[in-house]
């Protein structure tokens, strides 16, 4: 574990810091305070600090004020050194933020497991983040193709059509479903047909730009919005997408399957999320209209403007 030491005179931290690294801690020094604070405002600072209390420039406790102002980032745990004269004064040292001290002239032993209880703080607070992303990824993601899920999409088109009202740009949204899925559900098994979602997605997610976002909307339908974006250019990806899929059958254990997606495209100059559902009901009308023309195509809708999305017709 790394760890940040950080004294001005030059034989304390020489002595401490090789105490250290025989301890197995990777350590880096800083001559004062001013170099501790830079150093752990860095990206990938040290998660615990030594701070010497008396330095000139900034001391130990105005360190340890100013890293705990900074309320971005991990958690730095922070263990003041304290001379005897400072003892008295610890509380102004633990009201600055400082998780622990530690009395120079120091003994090794205590020092050890003061760090080790540091050491279990921070370990424990990186688990937390960790578990707090998994579900934070959990709530946004499907689970079986590891796409967006539903409530994220379309929290992603809100954004984008918010965005672009305020940038004057266009956005463009694809919806796309699989044709006869049902049937190869039926023929093939929900495995195979689970397995057949999944490369969907995958050559969905890796045909796009990467600024563009894609969700499965549905059972077997999907959602693709594409930021700063004008019919053309979505047309064409949607193009580039149905034959990324149609043309290469995917492999399954139950044999080589043929899969296409029928696509509905639509463009909408700058509008704002109150018109969220017209430009979904928009993309879904050109869909169906993909269907009703034999699958495996893509069909752009007029696109969705201010002065059109209130009485919107079905196309
Ligand atoms: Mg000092």
């Amino acid at each position: 574990m790394r760890v940040l030491l950080a004294d001005d005179d030059p034989v304390s931290r020489h002595i401490l810091r090789e105490t250290l690294v025989r301890w197995g801690f990777e350590v880096t020094t800083a001559a004062d305070g001013l170099e501790a604070w830079e150093l752990l405002q860095a990206e990938n600072a040290p998660r615990l600090a030594i701070l010497d209390w008396m330095m000139p420039g900034m001391d130990g406790v105005e360190v340890c004020r100013k890293v705990r102002d900074n309320t971005s980032g991990p958690y730095i745990y922070i263990l003041l050194l304290t001379s005897k004269k400072e003892r008295d004064d610890i509380v102004r040292g633990m009201a600055a933020g400082a998780d622990d001290y530690v009395s120079k002239p120091f003994d090794p032993q205590e020092l050890q497991m003061r760090l080790k209880a540091g050491k279990r703080i921070v370990d424990l607070q990186a688990r937390l983040l960790r578990a707090q992303e998994e579900l934070q990824h959990m709530a946004t993601h499907d689970n079986l193709s590891g796409l967006y899920n539903r409530f994220a999409i379309l929290e992603v088109l809100s954004r984008e059509l918010n965005r672009a009202n305020r940038e004057e740009l266009s956005t463009s949204v694809i919806v796309a479903d699989i044709d006869h899925f049902k049937k190869i559900n039926d023929t093939l098994g929900h495995i195979a047909g689970d397995a057949i979602l999944r490369e969907v997605a995958r050559r969905l997610r890796t045909n796009i730009r990467a600024y563009d976002a894609v969700g499965r909307y549905g059972g077997e339908e999907f959602l693709v919005v594409l930021p700063n974006c004008r019919e053309a250019g979505a047309r064409e990806t949607a193009e580039r997408l149905r034959r990324a899929i149609s043309e290469f059958p995917v492999e399954l254990a139950e044999g080589t399957v043929r899969v296409t997606l029928s696509f509905g495209v639509t463009t909408c100059r700058p509008l704002s999320s109150e018109h969220l559902e017209a430009v979904i009901r928009t993309a879904d009308a050109a869909l169906y209209r993909a269907k009703a023309m034999g699958r495996n195509c893509v069909v752009a809708a007029a696109g969705v403007s201010r002065s059109t999305s209130a009485g919107l017709e079905t196309v």
